[in-house]
């Protein structure tokens, strides 16, 4: 199959799923996660109009950012503070942030640049201990940390479900996340995105409400 075609088999169930929750397609960003794709696919998903990218590792994202300096770029991976300045003068968002030191060395390096950082914290909703994501109960304690500091902004809760045959069974951790948005959303406003669902599970992630699905094998390998 044809990059063209998976991306618009992917489309086609973005636009089911949100149906069945009462929601405008539209309004889901849809991320192409590029961390195992050439320049040539990527300069190909660009001109069929896809325009948020993704990368998990800051050397990657350096030299794709330069290449492909009119996308949007997120970053997903995990985070290493000494690597912080090559993401944040690159990344429109940053998703995968869950400690306070990555917080107020994010912040010091925004401030440098004189720009707000949009984050999304990563939650680490199924409690697996090799899992990357603060603890649900610790997720006030960071939100509050991150409000009274002025060059980051939380935009909202990221989180990866472990991966299983059927997604069914990872329903619930996308189910929770947004209910950790609603209950923190009264005192956070701008906790609006839920960054939620991959190649396997991302139809299941929309129908809790995925704002942000993060896809890569299924538009580069027709996976
Ligand atoms: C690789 C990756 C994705 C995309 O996964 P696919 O299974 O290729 O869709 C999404 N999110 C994160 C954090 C990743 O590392």
């Amino acid at each position: 199959m044809s990059l063209y075609e998976n991306l618009m088999k992917v489309k086609k169930k973005i636009d089911q799923s949100t149906a069945k929750s009462g929601r405008d397609p539209d309004s889901v960003v849809l991320i192409a996660v590029t961390k195992e794709a050439d320049m040539d696919s990527i300069r190909q998903i660009l001109e069929f109009g896809i325009k948020n990218l993704a990368e998990n590792y800051a050397q990657k994202l350096v030299r794709k950012s330069e290449q492909f300096t009119n996308a949007i770029w997120h970053f997903i991976g995990r985070i290493q503070t000494n690597k912080l300045k090559y993401i944040v003068p690159r990344c429109e968002y940053i998703h995968s942030v869950w400690r306070e030191e990555e917080l107020k060395e994010i912040n010091k390096i925004a401030e440098r640049f004189q720009k707000i950082q949009k984050i999304l914290i990563e939650v680490n909703v199924s409690g697996e201990p090799t899992k990357a994501g603060v603890d649900p109960i610790k997720l006030e304690k960071l939100l509050k940390a991150a409000s009274s500091l002025s060059a980051v902004q939380i935009v909202g809760l990221m989180t990866m479900a472990p991966y299983v045959e059927n997604p069914q069974e990872v329903r619930w951790i996308f189910s929770k996340l947004r209910q950790l948005r609603d209950i923190y959303r009264k005192d956070f406003p701008s906790l609006e995105h839920l960054s939620m669902g991959m190649s396997n599970d991302f139809e299941v992630a929309l129908e809790e409400g995925a704002t942000m699905i993060r896809i890569g094998r299924a538009i580069f390998k027709g996976e």
